[in-house]
């Protein structure tokens, strides 16, 4: 074994397959937004700029300190998804050619002040009732002051993961009629992953694509997990049939079994409630969970491995295994999965070929 340490390896080959694969999906006259917030959901944001800037139209991010890095390294449009709070982030997103978000009159009212309706974008509530104008509300503002001023309109799907929930319906119906009473230059968006992958028809001017890119959609074998997160065995025993393992016994041996134990566990991000019957890889072969994840350590069951070592890696996900599995099986998302791993993970964003 050379170190003990688990490691978040970055794929970003995966980033540009996924973008290439959806925006086949989309409109060609629709823009493609690369949404990188929360550091690019975990993958490091200041490297995939560098990686996916050409297939990018722009960028999505919710704080000023995400825009101000990715200025420095793209020319190409930042977006603030949540808008900004008070005159300095104002002063700073007009400075640095950041387009803005306005979701409610406390933000237009900063507008207004400074009396520049340029690069805006209006958000409206058609049901996830979050954030966003009521349609009303909007529709004064926009009596008083967008008649002639060049937006975008924008809305967010509470559902749009299941192609079959009533909710997507009245989004769309809400937002498509509130759009037929604006002028003619007004840009639409309403789509993130999820709506581009069942309603592609719905990709208007621009995507808004954030998980779809970091390869955790779950209903798509073709989008792949970019990220790997691996953790090498530490230790190997068999027990005996009727033995419990790990904390309180959750997992209980029903045979004579082969348990090793992985050097990862909560404190590296891995949820402490994941149950047990799990899929990880261990030299490509597939493993289980067994046993509570504990601080430091996970316990799997290799009884049935052929290969299987000290030092030996095992995935908890990967391009081969992909993240939405884990998330699916343990009722958690692949969003939740990505931005929850510790520091003390050593991060390895690899390079482009
Ligand atoms: C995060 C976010 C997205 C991206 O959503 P995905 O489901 O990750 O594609 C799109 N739009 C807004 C406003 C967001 O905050």
């Amino acid at each position: 074994m050379t170190t003990l340490n688990s490691e978040l390896l970055i794929e970003p080959e995966m980033f540009r397959s996924n973008i290439s694969y959806i925006k086949n999906r989309i409109n060609p006259s629709s823009k493609f937004m690369s949404v990188i917030k929360s550091d690019a959901y975990g993958h490091h944001l200041e490297s995939i700029v560098k990686d996916v800037d050409d297939l990018s139209d722009g960028y999505g991010v919710v704080r000023t300190d995400e825009a101000l890095k990715i200025r420095l390294l793209s020319k190409k449009k930042i977006l603030l998804m949540q808008g900004i709070y008070n005159d300095k982030d104002y002063k700073l997103a007009r400075e640095n050619n950041f387009d803005i978000v306005v979701h409610n009159s406390d933000q237009f009212n900063l507008i207004k002040k400074h009396n520049n309706y340029e690069n805006l974008w209006f958000k409206v509530n058609t049901g996830m009732n979050r954030l966003g104008f009521d349609i009303d509300e909007f529709m004064d503002i926009y009596n008083k002051y967008l008649t002639s001023t060049k937006f975008t309109l924008m809305t967010h799907l509470a559902s749009s993961n299941d192609p079959e929930a009533e909710s997507n319906a009245k989004q769309f119906s809400l937002f498509e009629n509130l759009h037929k009473r604006l002028h003619a230059d007004v840009c639409l968006s309403i789509a993130n992953t999820g709506c581009i992958m069942n309603f592609p028809e719905k990709s208007y001017d621009w995507v808004r694509c954030g998980i779809g890119i970091y390869g955790g959609y779950l209903n798509d074998p073709n989008i792949k997990t970019a990220m790997t997160l691996r953790s090498p065995i530490v230790n190997l025993r068999s027990i005996s049939k009727g033995e419990g393992v790990g904390y309180d016994g959750r997992a209980i041996a029903d045979k004579n079994m082969k348990i090793a134990s992985v050097y990862l566990g909560y404190a590296d991000g891995l949820p402490v409630g994941i149950k047990d019957g799990t899929k990880v890889l261990i030299n490509g072969s597939e493993a289980q969970i067994f046993g509570k994840v504990s601080m430091d350590l996970t316990t799997i069951d290799v009884t049935n491995l052929k290969e299987c070592n000290v030092g030996d890696w095992c995935e908890f996900f990967s391009p081969s295994l992909p993240i939405s599995n884990i998330a699916k099986s343990n009722d958690l998302i692949s969003y939740y999965l990505m931005t929850s791993i510790k520091s003390r993970v050593k991060k390895i964003y690899k390079n482009i070929n």
